[in-house]
């Protein structure tokens, strides 16, 4: 009896010991791949980079972010201070109603809101695009409802070049994918070079744009009789949007509307 516990005790104790170490491994292996994917894929706020539970925007950054939410100007998306009610228009849509039949925008261009349209634009920061492009499909339920197609303002192929991508073409992708819309990412053309509109008055804006866009001969039938929702990341003057517009309206677009990421709110205003 003991000479047969002895024959086998020994062989379990290496087996337990063994089972051990490779259960140690096991461990060790398993915190070191959470280690590395924790490295690989850290959860930052996108606009400040601070550590985040979930993805999108930390809650101070969350905080600064003034989302645009009715009572608003049905045709330009401005926000209203109170609710004058159904289908009241703005004065400036009134008194200069753009090519498009309306716009609507996911939040006001102030401080985040810049932070992350510059990282977008200026920075290569592609990884902001999912979560702007979600914003964006929230703050255009209207308008994505009917959509046909999507079209994102284009880049003048130079300038693409040099920026390597098309924000806009980005911010498209997401929301199409989101609402099931497709993205005629190449129905809309800039054929020339415009100055840049950064520092330009309300006038120069829209000279500066007028006929700089037209839709290809080839790509029409993207275009005709659809209705379509343009894509750009920031309105200002609106003037480039408009622009884009008469374009796609020439090109016999049944209905032209604007969907952006951050809009220009110069005050709080409401139409009386
Ligand atoms: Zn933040």
């Amino acid at each position: 009896m003991d000479a047969s516990i002895t024959d086998v005790a020994p062989p379990r104790t290496l087996v337990g010991r063994l089972r051990g170490a490779f259960a140690a491994c096991r461990t060790a292996l398993a915190s070191t791949s959470r280690l590395a994917l924790d490295i690989a894929l850290p959860t930052l706020c996108v606009a400040c980079r601070a550590p985040v539970s979930g993805d999108g925007v930390c809650a101070s950054c969350w905080t600064k972010l003034s989302f645009i939410a009715p009572p608003l100007c049905e045709r330009l998306g401005i926000p209203f201070v109170y609710d004058p009610g159904p289908g009241i228009l703005s004065m400036q849509a009134i008194a200069d109603p753009p090519a498009y039949s309306r716009a609507r925008a996911a939040v006001r261009y102030d401080d985040v809101a810049r932070t992350l349209v510059h990282g977008l634009k200026y920075q290569d920061r592609v990884d902001l695009a999912p979560t702007l492009g979600r914003w964006m499909a929230r703050a255009g339920t209207e308008v994505l409802k009917d959509a046909d197609a999507i079209v994102p303002v284009p880049l003048h192929w130079r300038r693409g070049w040099s920026r390597r991508y098309n924000q806009s073409g980005a911010l498209a992708k997401v929301i199409g994918d989101i609402v099931n819309v497709p993205v005629a990412g190449r129905a809309l053309a800039r054929i020339r070079a415009t100055p840049q509109q950064i520092g330009l008055s309300r006038s120069e804006r829209a000279r500066n744009v007028q006929g700089a866009f037209r839709v290809p001969v080839e790509r029409r039938p993207e275009i005709e009789g659809r209705r379509i929702v343009l894509v750009d990341d920031v309105l200002t003057t609106g003037a480039t949007l408009d622009a884009c517009a008469r374009a796609l309206l020439r090109a016999r677009a049944a209905d032209v509307d604007v969907l952006v990421f951050a809009r220009v709110v110069e005050a709080a205003r409401n139409p009386i």
